[in-house]
């Protein structure tokens, strides 16, 4: 069968990365994490001292930034001018700081490019906010995960639960501000692609909805 790109788009918590996972382990695909990459020039940022509205900073940063995900027997990994950051883009802090680097242009351009290189080869899962919308609109198949507002917030909080001391009603407060944050920048908003099957995850399990893409997909 001809090898595709697929597109998974949603907020936070809505399922996309263990969904992603394994439909692209069913399907013998590659699978990108795209927020991973936002969260990448946050930690950089935050690093350098460079405050997420600045252009000419972030800029600048970008330029010499060299990202790259790796798989090993932990899964994907990104290296970050050849460090491994998998771990450390993992916080509440960084959640915040990569929505409010995702809004600046200049961010979306450099990863737009990036991302756009990485599908050189056919047979991957995008996950993201814009990967049906702006980066792949001829993806073959898109699809758009959704859940309440309230279930994200409490898988967040079960991931989350051995790293951080937030409770269930701060996560659901972050993930809100967050969504509003990505559905209201200017810049590749968070929206489903015309052409994508929404799926609401709220009451289904992960099975369900990876059985549901394969439905749609293989036809
Ligand atoms: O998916 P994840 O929660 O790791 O993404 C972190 C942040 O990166 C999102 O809140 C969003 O602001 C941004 N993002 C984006 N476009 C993507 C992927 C992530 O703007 N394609």
């Amino acid at each position: 069968m001809k090898r595709l790109v697929i597109t998974i788009d949603g907020p936070a918590g809505a399922g996309k990365t263990t969904v992603s996972r394994k439909l692209s382990d069913r399907l013998g695909y590659k699978y990108i994490d795209t927020g991973a990459l936002y969260r990448a020039v946050a930690l950089e940022a935050q690093f350098a001292g460079i405050s997420p509205d600045d252009d000419t900073g972030l800029e600048h940063l970008c330029s010499k930034l060299g990202l790259i995900f790796v798989r090993d027997k932990r899964g994907l990994r990104l290296l970050s001018n050849n460090s491994d950051i998998t771990d450390q883009i993992r916080t509440p802090e960084i959640s915040m700081m990569a929505s409010a680097v995702s809004a600046r242009p200049v961010v979306r351009k450099y990863l737009l490019d990036l991302q756009r290189n990485m599908c050189r080869e056919k047979g991957v899962v995008f996950e993201g906010r814009d990967m049906g919308t702006v980066v792949f609109p001829d993806a073959d198949k898109k699809f758009y995960l959704k859940a309440s507002p309230k279930t994200r917030a409490i898988r967040r909080y079960k991931e989350l639960k051995s790293k951080t001391s937030q409770t269930v009603e701060k996560v659901e407060k972050e993930i809100r501000l967050r969504d509003e944050n990505d559905e209201k920048r200017e810049a590749a908003p968070m929206k489903p692609a015309d052409d994508a099957l929404i799926i609401d995850s709220t009451d289904l399990s992960i099975d369900d909805v990876v059985e549901m893409m394969l439905d749609y997909i293989l036809g």
